[in-house]
């Protein structure tokens, strides 16, 4: 039986990812600061603790692992990466992880990791034109990545591709972009536009004004995770070794995800837009090099996965109400 370790395993993407690895058959490890919080986990071991403690990441790394994701991670959505009170511990925690995890590994003669990195990463000079923001993977230098989380991001990416140069790994690199989907944090001050929006569509009633930070013209493209999931097997498994955007190319206004999930949601809703983090003026995935290098890319309409995460997020809304 093949096995498998998930560094991040509480979490969403991670969560997700146990349950396919244990769909095709694999024995999983799954490890997380916390047990995940909306759903039970599939792992076969799931250990409790902090991969900022060296001691703690050799124990769970105690055997060689077939494959080996690492997507634990202090990351959540614009307000809590663009306000500046976390960049501390964003930084000094991430960084901390990638060092122990891949320390690790590496002494237990693991040959390959997967890491992901985030199109945070990319240069805010690229991304100032909401219409044609450039994200392809060779944008990336001269580095000027608009948040501390994408400067840990990209030190990161580059820490996983020295043990490839100089230690003989095959690495695997993902700069993913704005995964969204059921079971994630949709509340609390760490999630992302999409929960965010789905929430406060979910708690109003038709014809409210639902709050939006900035003028809603900022552009970006959303991925659904099972396509995140997908991406991330396909690109483990490959010759290839990154760092290649994971991502969707349906490339949406703030103001138009808004009204797609108001339309999902069979509601009314105005936009009252106030200040508040935003971030770069634009972003989409470049899919060009995952289809040159994998021979696939995300096809899915943002709307399908808005459908399954607005009827998740509502049933949350709804229970928490009650
Ligand atoms: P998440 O916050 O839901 O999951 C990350 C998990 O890491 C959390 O469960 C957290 O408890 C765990 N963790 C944090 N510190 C830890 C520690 N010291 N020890 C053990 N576990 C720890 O985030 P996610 O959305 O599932 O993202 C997974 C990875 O993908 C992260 O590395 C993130 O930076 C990256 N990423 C995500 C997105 C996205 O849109 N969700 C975009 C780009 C990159």
């Amino acid at each position: 039986m093949k096995t498998a370790l998930v560094c991040g395993a509480g979490g969403f993407i991670g969560g997700h990812l146990v349950k396919r690895l244990k769909r095709e058959g694999f024995w999983v490890r799954g490890v997380d600061l916390k047990f995940h919080e909306y759903a039970d986990t599939e792992a076969d071991d799931f250990v409790v603790g902090d991969l900022r403690d060296q001691q703690f990441c050799r124990s769970v790394i105690d055997r060689r692992f077939d494959e080996v994701y690492q997507l634990a991670a202090d990351m959540g959505g614009a307000g809590y990466i663009f306000t500046g009170e976390n960049d501390a511990d964003i930084m000094h925690n991430s960084a901390t992880i990638n060092l122990n995890v891949l320390d690790a590994v590496h002494k237990r003669n693991i040959q390959r990791v997967f890491y992901s990195s985030s199109a945070c990463m990319y240069p805010a000079y690229n991304q100032e034109d909401p219409d044609n923001p450039n994200c392809a993977e060779s944008s990336a230098y001269p580095a000027a990545p608009d948040s501390e989380y994408g400067w840990e991001k990209l030190f990161s990416e580059r820490l996983y591709l020295t043990y490839g140069r100089n230690y003989g790994m095959q690495n695997r690199v993902a700069r993913y972009h704005n995964i969204f989907g059921p079971e994630g944090t949709w509340t609390g001050g760490k999630e992302k536009a999409p929960a965010a929006v789905c929430r406060k569509i979910a708690n109003a009633k038709d014809g409210d004004a639902i709050e939006i930070w900035g003028d809603g013209k900022q552009t970006r493209s959303f991925l659904y995770v099972d396509e995140c999931v997908e991406g991330t097997l396909r690109l483990t498994r490959s010759d290839f070794t990154g760092p290649v955007n994971i991502g969707s190319e349906e490339m949406v206004t703030i103001n138009q995800l808004v009204d797609i999930v108001a339309d999902i949601a069979g509601k009314r809703i105005e936009k009252n837009h106030i200040p508040g983090p935003t971030g770069v003026r634009g972003r989409n995935s470049d899919n060009r090099l995952i289809e040159e290098k994998l021979g696939w890319s995300p096809s899915q309409p943002l709307v399908k996965g808005l459908e399954v995460t607005y009827g998740w997020i509502e049933r949350q809304a709804m229970r928490n109400a009650a």
